[in-house]
């Protein structure tokens, strides 16, 4: 690849994205790159990084105050379905957060009615991370999203008139996805066909309409195959990147990227924003290594609920006579008389106040601080895992440390035993993301008294099943 990737700064915005180091000119065979990504008045992000997914309008567990104090991270995903009851169907009565008066310290209806940090960027999308899947299709104009109440339409033209009036810094324009299959599944190529060519129309009634100047669009990249939406990937290159109206790739699978590097390089002059929630960190190192820039990982949530602590560090440590895991399962009884931090080496609020028996025994409580501190802890664990990364890439040595990593640290994350959080409505959901799969977590608060001989019977059957 031989496009000189600097520096992309729309002049309708005023976003400025800047490839610092590119690992690839060093002549390996990584496309892992640094960069940093800046909007006014925002801290700037330098890249690969993460960005926080907030649910029902908040990161779970943490109020803002405690974001600007505690968290490292500087970008936050909301969606437009968390806002939206389905009684203001088609958006003509407008959700309360669309009237929220601004301030200085709070320049949007987006940033004042959730509180949101000034210094924290915000990408607004329709729908939540992972989606919940719809039992309604799409239809030509319009998707379907998730609301408190229960499933409505979206248009293009609605979302718009949203978008301008929450001014986020990022906008991800609606893709047509496969809304009622599980994820991990591949469309029927006569359904890919017909989501690029949806999602292309969307993106011309897009750019066609007035945008607020202060946010800048991320086009959706569809996660079906190159050839298959080519004729969308080729409009996005050619019409709108010269324009400056394009100012990012929001990618729903990173295995894509080598493709835009061969056919529309010119694209890889964008910010790479990826939202194929990754399981683990070796994926994530995986899509650095093909070029991602920034990441959405509702997966720190999701290990947060479950009571895990991470516990990795990058460039990995020495190898030991065994993998080591990804992090500690803060529920089990072997931590219940631990008077350490959840890592020696983490310098997180919750490492430097806190010791695992305590956190142990908020979580035994089902006590809310307890999900608090671990996502104060996850979340610096993953900044310093980024920051270890961008000096990795820096000094020209990110495929190795990739590799030692893989061998240092186990494959996958640790499931968690323990009970989670209240179970909120989109977890009932089945067969959602990770989140929804459908098996509750938590044992019934109510059930039918029993005899202790059928008792023991149901037990002696779950033992069997599980
Ligand atoms: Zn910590």
């Amino acid at each position: 690849m031989t496009v000189d990737i600097k520096t992309h700064e729309p002049e309708s915005t005023a976003m400025r994205f800047e490839v610092l180091s590119s690992a690839l000119k060093e002549g390996t065979s990584t496309a892992a790159r640094v960069g940093r990504l800046t909007f006014p008045g925002r801290r700037p992000i330098d890249t690969p990084n993460f960005i926080a997914v907030t649910s029902r309008g908040t990161l779970p567990h943490v109020t803002p105050d405690n974001i600007s104090k505690h968290l490292q991270v500087s970008g936050a995903y909301f969606s437009l379905e968390d806002f939206v009851e389905k009684s203001q169907q088609n958006l003509s009565r407008p959700p309360p957060i669309f009237s929220a008066p601004t301030s200085t310290n709070h320049p949007t209806p987006l940033y004042s009615f959730t509180g949101t940090p000034s210094h924290i960027t915000t990408i607004l999308a329709a729908r939540r991370l992972p989606a919940v899947p719809s039992p309604i299709g799409n239809s030509t104009k319009s998707i379907s999203i998730f609301t408190n109440t229960g499933f409505q339409n979206l248009s293009t033209t609605e979302y718009l008139s949203a978008i301008s009036t929450l001014k986020p810094d990022i906008a991800i324009p609606l893709a047509d996805l496969t809304n009622n299959s599980p994820p991990g599944t591949s469309p029927t190529s006569k359904r890919a066909l017909r989501m690029a060519e949806r999602t292309d129309e969307w993106i011309v009634d897009w750019f066609t309409s007035p945008l607020s100047t202060s946010t800048s669009t991320f086009a959706p990249v569809l996660p079906i195959p190159y050839p298959i939406q080519w004729e969308y990937l080729s409009r996005l290159a050619e019409d709108y990147l010269p324009t400056n109206q394009l100012s990012g790739l929001a990618i729903h699978d990173p295995d894509i990227i080598p493709d835009l590097s061969s056919h529309q390089p010119t694209l890889l002059s964008l910010p790479l924003l990826s939202l194929s929630n990754p399981s683990n960190p070796h994926l994530i190192l995986r899509h650095i290594g093909l070029g991602t820039d920034l990441f959405t990982l509702p997966l720190t949530n999701a290990v947060s609920d479950a009571g895990i602590a991470l516990d990795f560090t990058f460039p990995a440590p020495a190898p030991g006579s065994s993998p080591l895991p990804l992090g500690i399962d803060l529920s089990l009884l072997s931590f219940s008389t631990s008077v350490s931090p959840l890592s020696e080496s983490c310098k997180c609020y919750a490492c430097a106040s806190h010791y695992k028996s305590y956190i142990h025994h908020l979580l035994q409580a089902r006590e809310m601080l307890g999900w608090t501190l671990l996502q104060i802890h996850n979340h610096a664990t993953l900044s310093n895992f980024f920051t270890g990364i961008q000096k990795s890439i820096k000094m020209g040595t990110f495929e190795q440390d990739r590799q030692h990593f893989s061998r240092v640290y186990d494959a996958e994350m640790p499931a968690g035993v323990g009970e989670r959080p209240r179970m909120r409505g989109y977890q009932y959901k089945s067969q959602g993301g990770e989140e929804n799969a459908g098996k509750k977590k938590n044992k019934p608060a109510w059930q039918k008294e029993l005899a202790p001989s059928e008792e023991e019977g149901i037990k002696a059957g779950e033992a069997t099943t599980t």
